[in-house]
């Protein structure tokens, strides 16, 4: 029935353009704004939904997969409606299958945040294709997915789902993230074009409050949240996803100008109703004005105006941009570009060469939770691990006597998975207890209490369990959970307490005004405290937690996120030493909630000559109540050894021109043990024509030493380096005098001085 030709597989340019001149001569209007129309649906799919895809109306699919039935009927549910699509509609053009598919697929890996305090590209690109060739067998060939939102308030529960802080970083993981999810090519069965999303700010809502606004400078804007954009465009991201947020007064799903600039030749998504979200802002056309009694018909059209080419469930495209195009306030070459833009995606996909080439069960048995995907889940979740503290060198344990694993969450299988992994399932997951029963097997006994509910709070619980039964109650009182966990801890060597959030505490709509870990939990652990046995905390967590006690009082912490479906492995790893804590931070924890945003890079302000502000020791007292630094600064983490710094060193004080600069220092293993440490350098512009960052990460290495061993790291830097956007968006650099610091992390650093010449 399909009129459609088989088309070759390549991408070549030509013929591709011919393809698409050809079908697009073919498409009536209808069929033209089905392709922008990008609808939800379930599995099976429901039969008015059908009947749209077999009109030609619909571009896309996101899901179908709620809850996780991916794993049962999802790939043949799938593959009946691309076969409607195909085998039933006009023209049998191909749909788009989208799925958010975040930190893996089945394999579930640590989440992003985790993931970026690996600092280690290599990892990111190996857990993308792993989530990427499980997705693919399952028929998707769409995911929405990397966020590269920079993230810098704790509070914003998505903080969890991007890279962190800083941009330098959030660049590197963004490309990488696309290398693997897009393969070598995206016509591969295995590929799946990745989304870049939300473009963008999305990651700096006043208050961080989800969905806010964001007003800042436009250098401000170009410095730090566009790069991982343009880094993930030039690593050739297929697509794009829309914020709902505004950025200085114009939400992105209306910004022509940034999307021109930013996103050419990238297909432009909305985030979820985000057109219609608009109606929110109180936005209209351009010149202000909205047609009252359907302001979706303003808002579409302005959209499609703006450049955004999917309309994901607004359902403006698909009803309005008709009588839009009718009354001229759209052109037929508006909708024949966003069009184009969807059918080229398809065309790259290789979905018109063969639209079922990615269901394939054979594959999918092979690859879903294989082998070699659980242990790249093990080793990463180890490495994203961050160790805050160990005194007396607590850590690592040995795998004898009596340990007591404590906590709501340590026997937990669902929140290790963390946010976002709808096709993790908890029955592959490892908790910690389960981990450090299989560390220790016969050596140590090993004794379990929960001691505490994850939260009491009664709203936090009803908002939690919105949508299905998440976090459950233990029915009794907390005084009984904690009598017993206290006796167990008295009977025991050694503690683990496993405590923090549950996963839906971070994420989408789950911003917190406390960002310490809750009541009942933190009563739980002084009570632990007091009975004297030694207690390491081993955080859950998606975001920054504040730990002012836990960090004077208890002497090891350490930091496990939501590690994902080898958690328990991985944490169990590190406590008893079978592979070294290497993961460093990627944002800066706070000591009170009060302080943020507290990015490392804020600029320095007040008087020289106080010590109570590090940046640059310019300081006047900013809180009464507290010091301005946070408790763990950003790049932070420690090892089970030490190592010493030598002296920066840098191969000419004076450079000229283009560089580059070499800058060097020793690292030596000082310690008994072998570790891994991440070399950081940063920049400081100590004078400029405007206020500059107080320092800026412009290059890191991650280095493993045996004891005694000692590693010459060097780093180069160019004027790419020293470059930012002055106040009229132009890319410059200064010459003068730079501090180049080098060190194991932000505020810790040893500094060199150079002067750069234009010539
Ligand atoms: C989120 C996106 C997500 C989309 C589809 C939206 O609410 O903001 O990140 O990709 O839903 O699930």
């Amino acid at each position: 029935m399909s009129p459609i030709p088989k088309t070759p597989k390549t991408a070549d340019p030509a013929q591709m353009d011919a393809f698409l001149d050809a079908l697009m001569a073919e498409m009536t209007l209808p069929e033209k704004l089905g392709q922008l129309n990008l609808i939800t649906t379930n599995i099976p799919v429901e039969e008015d939904k059908l009947a749209e895809i077999r009109a030609g109306r619909v571009g896309g699919m996101l899901g179908g997969l709620f809850p996780c039935t991916f794993g049962v009927n999802g790939p043949e549910g799938l593959r009946a409606v691309q076969a409607a699509a195909v085998q039933e509609s006009r023209l049998g053009i191909p749909l788009l299958l989208a799925y958010d598919v975040i930190h893996g697929h089945q394999t579930v890996f640590p989440i992003p945040l985790a993931l970026s305090c690996t600092w280690d590209t290599g990892h990111v690109e190996t857990t993308a294709r792993a989530a990427a060739r499980e997705a693919s067998a399952s028929g998707l060939n769409w995911v929405f997915s990397p966020m590269v939102d920079i993230g810098r308030d704790p509070r914003w529960g998505r903080i969890a789902e991007g890279s962190g802080e800083d941009p330098y970083l959030g660049s590197q993981i963004a490309a990488a993230m696309i290398r693997g999810l897009q393969g070598t090519a995206l016509s591969n069965s295995d590929s799946v074009m990745a989304c870049v999303k939300h473009f963008v700010a999305y990651g700096a809502p006043e208050g961080g409050r989800d969905y806010n606004n964001a007003d800042m400078s436009p250098a401000r804007l170009w410095d730090v949240y566009l790069p991982p954009f343009q880094a993930a465009v030039a690593a050739g991201a297929g697509s794009a996803m829309m914020a709902f947020s505004a950025v200085n007064g114009v939400p992105s799903h209306a910004d022509q100008d940034l999307l021109d600039k930013i996103l050419p030749g990238v297909l432009k998504v909305s985030d979820f109703d985000g057109i219609p979200e608009m109606i929110a802002h109180g936005l209209g056309d351009e010149a202000g004005q909205i047609d009252a009694a359907d302001p979706l018909q303003t808002l579409s059209e302005r959209a499609l105006r703006a450049g955004v080419q999917m309309d994901m469930m607004g359902k403006g495209f698909i009803t309005r941009l008709e009588a839009a195009l009718t009354a001229g306030r759209v052109t037929q070459a508006q909708i024949d570009a966003a069009c184009r833009a969807v059918l080229e995606a398809k065309y790259k996909l290789g979905l018109f060469a063969d639209p079922f080439a990615r269901f394939d069960a054979d594959r999918a048995a092979r690859v879903i939770l294989a082998p070699e995907h659980r242990r790249a889940a093990r080793a990463v979740a180890a490495e994203s691990c961050v160790l805050l503290k160990n005194d007396g060198d607590l850590l690592p344990l040995a795998k004898t006597g009596t340990i007591a694993v404590i906590g709501p969450l340590a026997d937990d299988t669902r929140n290790v998975l963390g946010p976002w992994a709808f096709q993790g399932d908890p029955a592959t997951a490892v908790s910690v207890l389960a981990g450090v029963q299989a560390a220790v097997g016969a050596g140590a006994t090993v004794l379990h209490a929960r001691g505490a509910n994850i939260t009491e709070d009664r709203r936090m619980l009803d908002l939690l369990n919105f949508a299905g039964p998440k976090v459950d109650l233990d029915p009794r009182s907390p005084q009984e959970m904690i009598a017993e966990a206290v006796e167990i801890a008295r009977r025991s060597d050694v503690v683990i307490a496993v405590v923090g959030e549950a996963a839906e505490m971070s994420g989408e709509s789950a911003s917190r005004m406390d960002i310490g870990i809750p009541d009942g939990q933190r009563d739980l652990l002084k009570a632990l405290h007091r009975t004297g046995t030694p207690v390491v905390l081993v955080t859950l967590n998606g975001r920054p937690l504040t730990l002012p006690w836990e960090a004077e009082t208890l002497p090891a912490i350490l930091v496990s996120w939501f590690g994902g479906c080898e958690a328990g492995n991985a944490v169990a790893d590190l406590l008893f030493g079978d592979r070294v804590p290497s993961g460093r931070l990627t944002t800066s924890w706070p000591r009170h909630v009060g302080q943020v945003p507290l990015p490392y890079d804020r600029a320095t302000t007040g008087r020289p000559g106080s010590a109570d502000n590090d940046p640059g020791k310019y300081s006047t007292r900013c809180y009464l109540d507290g010091p301005s630094e946070p408790l763990f600064p950003f790049g932070f983490g420690l090892s089970t050894t030490r190592f010493s710094y030598g002296a920066v060193t840098v191969d000419r004080e004076v450079v000229h021109g283009a560089g580059p600069l070499t800058v060097t220092v020793s690292v030596t293993n000082t310690g008994t043990r072998v570790g891994v440490e991440t070399v950081q350098l940063y920049l400081t512009d100590p004078v400029a024509s405007v206020v500059r960052p107080g320092k800026q990460l412009r290059g890191f290495r991650k280095i493993r030493l045996e004891p005694g061993q000692t590693e010459a790291v060097s780093f180069t830097l160019t004027t790419a380096d020293l470059e930012f956007h002055d106040p009229a968006l132009n890319r410059v650099w200064e010459p003068g005098r730079f501090l180049i610091g080098v060190g194991p992390h932000s505020s810790d650093l040893k500094t060199v001085s150079v002067t750069w010449l234009k010539d």
